[in-house]
C-alpha cells in the first residue's frame, strides 16, 4: 500500500489502482490535467468496488477527454474579476487570495483544473503577494479574505503565518477564511505548528473543509478537525454534488450528519461547474433540487447546506431555492442572479 503521494499514471499502475491496459489513454490525459492522491486517500479507496465514490473523485478516467460545448476553461469567470495577480474581487465585501496553484490531491471535477497543478499558473512570487496585500489594504469595503488556490494549507506554517500576520494588520479585514481539502486528505498535516500559524492572525479564522462523501470523515480526519476547533477555528463545509459520488439522499444525509457530528457547519453544496471534461459528474439542476427536497425530508435543519450554483462568466453565486430558476427547455434553465438579472444556464 502506498505510503508516498501518487502523482502519475505510472504510480497508479504500480499501486494497482488502475490497470496497465489504461496506460496509453491516461498518459495522454495526464499531460493536460494533474494527478495526485495522498497515501490517506489511496488507503480509503475500495479496490473491489468498480464504482467506489472515493476512487471516482481522484482516479483519472478517459471520460475526461470528452469536452462538452458548454464547458469552459474558467467556468466561474475568475479572470475578468482579477485586478492584480492572485486576487479575485467579485463581490464588494470579500476577495479571494490565491496563494498557490498546487494541491495535495487533484480532484477530477475541479473547477480550476486548467489553472491548478504543477503545469498551472505557479505560486505567487514575493512581489505579487506584496501587491495583492496592498490591493486588499486599499479596498476599505473588503471585510473578508478567502485564501484559496490551489490548496493554501499545502504551504509551510512559516509562510501561512507570514500571510496571516500581514492580513492581521489591515484594520477593515475582519474575517480570514481558508478553503481546503487538507484536513480530509492529509490529516497529519494539521500539526500544532500549522494551527499556531493560522491563529496568529487577530482575525476570526474560518476553515471551509471540502469533502464529498461520508467515508472521507475518518477518525483521523475528525481528530484533525477537533484540533482546529479547539484552537478557535470555526469550521464550515463545502461539498460538490457529483454523479457517482454523492447523488443520493442517503449519502448526502450521512455526509451532512458526519459534518455536524464533527463540529462542522454545513455551508455549501455546489452544483458542479462547467469545467472541461467533467460532464460525467454533472446532474441537472432539477435532479439536484429533487435531492435537496429529499434531504430536507430526512435530516435536522442543522444538516442542510445551501445548494449553490456559480453562474458561468463571473456573475456570481445563486442559491438554487425553488424560485431562483425555471426550466425553459430540456436541461436548459433561466436563473436570476443576485441583482435580479436573468441568465440562461448552461
Ligand atoms: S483541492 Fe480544490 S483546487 Fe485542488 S484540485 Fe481539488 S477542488 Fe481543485
Amino acid at each position: 500500500m502506498a505510503d508516498q503521494p501518487l502523482r502519475s499514471v505510472d504510480d497508479l499502475i504500480k499501486a494497482e489502482l488502475i490497470g496497465e491496459n489504461e496506460r496509453a489513454e491516461l498518459s495522454a490525459l495526464e499531460k493536460r490535467y494533474a494527478i495526485a492522491l495522498t497515501p490517506s486517500v489511496a488507503r480509503l479507496i475500495d479496490r473491489d468496488d468498480p464504482d467506489d465514490p472515493i476512487a471516482a473523485q481522484y482516479l483519472p478516467r478517459v471520460d475526461e477527454l470528452k469536452e462538452h460545448p458548454d464547458e469552459r476553461a474558467d467556468p466561474i469567470g475568475d479572470q475578468p474579476h482579477s485586478p492584480v495577480e492572485g486576487i479575485v474581487h467579485r463581490y464588494p465585501d470579500r476577495v479571494l487570495l490565491k496563494l498557490v496553484h498546487v494541491c495535495p490531491v487533484y480532484c477530477r471535477f475541479c473547477f480550476r483544473r486548467e489553472m491548478v497543478g504543477p503545469q498551472g499558473d505557479g505560486n505567487l512570487t514575493k512581489q505579487q503577494l506584496a501587491t495583492a496585500i496592498d490591493y486588499i489594504a486599499s479596498q476599505q469595503r473588503v471585510w473578508e479574505v478567502i485564501l484559496t488556490g490551489g490548496d493554501p494549507l499545502i504551504l509551510s506554517p512559516r509562510r501561512l503565518q507570514d500571510v496571516a500576520e500581514r492580513l492581521s494588520k489591515i484594520e477593515h479585514v475582519k474575517i480570514l477564511r481558508i478553503h481546503t481539502r487538507v484536513p480530509a486528505v492529509d490529516p497529519a498535516r494539521i500539526s500544532d505548528e500549522l494551527i499556531e500559524a493560522l491563529i496568529q492572525s487577530e482575525k476570526l479564522v474560518y476553515l471551509a473543509l471540502h469533502a464529498n462523501h461520508p467515508r472521507e470523515l475518518t477518525s483521523e480526519v475528525r481528530a484533525a478537525c477537533t484540533r482546529l476547533k479547539n484552537a478557535g477555528v470555526v469550521l464550515i463545509s463545502q461539498s460538490v454534488l457529483l454523479k457517482g459520488v454523492n447523488d443520493d439522499a442517503d449519502t448526502l444525509a450521512e455526509l451532512m450528519r458526519a459534518f455536524v457530528e464533527t463540529g462542522i457547519n454545513p455551508y455549501y453544496l455546489h452544483h458542479p461547474d462547467m469545467a472541461p471534461g467533467t460532464s460525467h459528474f454533472r446532474l441537472t439542476i432539477a435532479e439536484g433540487q429533487a435531492l435537496m427536497r429529499q434531504l430536507r425530508a430526512r435530516v435536522s435543519g442543522l444538516c442542510i447546506p445551501q445548494y449553490i450554483l456559480d453562474l458561468p462568466g463571473g456573475h456570481g453565486k445563486v442559491a438554487l431555492g425553488e424560485n431562483a430558476w425555471k426550466e425553459v427547455a430540456p436541461e436548459r434553465y433561466s436563473i436570476l442572479d443576485r441583482h435580479g438579472m436573468e441568465h440562461l444556464y448552461p
